[in-house]
């Protein structure tokens, strides 16, 4: 596995359309590897082929709730429900009327974040790491970073659909 760089807003890489993956060949699976570390690396909850200079139809997401660290040791812990998807060639089958307003942020957009309204559910066909075909139903921020990571395919970025962008309060920062 290696760390590859994440490209930023005016990489005309960004603004191409991402090609189908014809086969999970070794340098899919590697590709692959490459992006779950770049993105726990940079912090993220997904990323895009493209964000790393790939044009193919790949993506990560692990949007799973950390750990409540401030729990009550005599509480029964029960461990976070692991949410994280590797999906090649992802299609959007069906997306809700019902919309939600949330803040979104990017690593190709970095110290950056905005509003954006999207579909509130969604559900995604995609293959997985060993080819084969699987349907995803998400909600909340699983349909949130579904449809985000899926945009960056299309070359797409929330800030062409947000609607409003500011940069980051330096509070946060300091987090
Ligand atoms: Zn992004």
């Amino acid at each position: 596995m290696a760390l590859r760089k994440i490209i930023h807003d005016g990489d005309p890489l960004l603004r191409k359309r991402s090609r189908e993956v014809k086969e999970v060949t070794d340098h899919i699976r590697g590709l692959v590897d490459d992006m779950w570390e770049t993105m726990y690396d940079a912090g993220g909850v997904g990323l895009a082929a493209p964000q790393v200079g790939a044009l193919r139809r790949v993506i990560v997401i692990d949007v799973t709730e950390p750990e409540d660290e401030e729990e009550d040791d005599d509480a029964e812990q029960t461990p976070p429900e692991i949410i994280k998807y590797v999906l090649i060639n992802p299609e959007i089958m069906e997306a809700s009327e019902e919309t939600v307003t949330a803040k979104e942020g990017c690593l190709s957009v970095p110290g950056m974040s905005g509003i954006v309204v999207r579909p509130a559910r969604v559900k995604v066909r995609a293959f997985d790491i060993d080819g084969e075909s699987f349907e995803v139903e998400g909600e909340g921020m699983l349909a949130k970073a579904l449809l985000h990571e899926i945009d960056h395919l299309e070359g797409v970025l929330y800030t062409d659909i947000a609607e409003s962008v500011e940069e980051n309060k330096p509070e946060g920062a300091d987090e």
